[in-house]
């Protein structure tokens, strides 16, 4: 494993590298860091939590996930959602059933994540966002074990964008967490 401080000082370079071509590149230069960084962060993400018991692990989804039109409030508690199926958070609820010790938390904003995530203490996080919200969260919650997940944009960035939850079982397996052998 990579000594803390060398790490820290590749996520600080990646994160301004990410925050220059936000400014001076083109959209794919700067889409090519954030795919870059999130594939590097997720390899040291496994390492750090390999052979750990995941005792808590916390799901954080963007509120732009949420139909745009539906009114009900699901920041407070995601069980609000009737599961109609217009949008992907009644896939999380099924994922909340079938792995007790998984938390799905939907976040307004980055500063009350970081709030839920200082409270929570969760022994892996898998966040989904947008590129820039996962640059920035990542790099805010270091040395936190943050699995980073892109959230898919549709049609406007903060709109009814989706994540495929299959990519997120994909992730689950990946992680070690298998719901039939849930046992803790
Ligand atoms: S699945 Fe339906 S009820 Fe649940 S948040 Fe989405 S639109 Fe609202």
């Amino acid at each position: 494993m990579i000594n803390f401080y060398i790490l820290k000082l590749i996520y600080e370079i990646y994160y301004l590298r990410f925050l220059i071509s936000e400014r001076f590149s083109k959209d794919l230069v700067n889409s090519k860091i954030a795919n870059k960084f999130i594939k590097f962060n997720n390899k040291i993400v496994l390492k750090k939590i390999a052979n750990k018991k995941l005792l808590k692990v916390s799901i954080l989804l963007p509120h732009c996930i949420q139909k745009y039109n539906c009114n009900l409030k699901i920041t407070n508690n995601i069980e609000n959602c009737k599961m109609c199926g217009m949008c992907d958070i009644s896939d999380f609820i099924k994922i909340k059933k079938e792995y007790k010790n998984i938390s799905v938390k939907v976040a307004t904003g980055g500063t009350l994540a970081r709030l839920y995530l200082k409270e929570y203490k969760p022994n892996l996080v898998i966040a989904v966002a947008c590129k820039r919200d996962l640059m920035s969260g990542i790099h805010d919650s270091f040395p936190m074990p943050v699995y980073g997940v892109f959230n898919e944009i549709i049609n406007s960035p903060c709109i009814d964008t989706k994540v495929s939850i299959e990519v997120i079982r994909k992730v689950l397996r990946e992680v070690g967490i298998e719901w039939e052998n849930w046992n803790y």
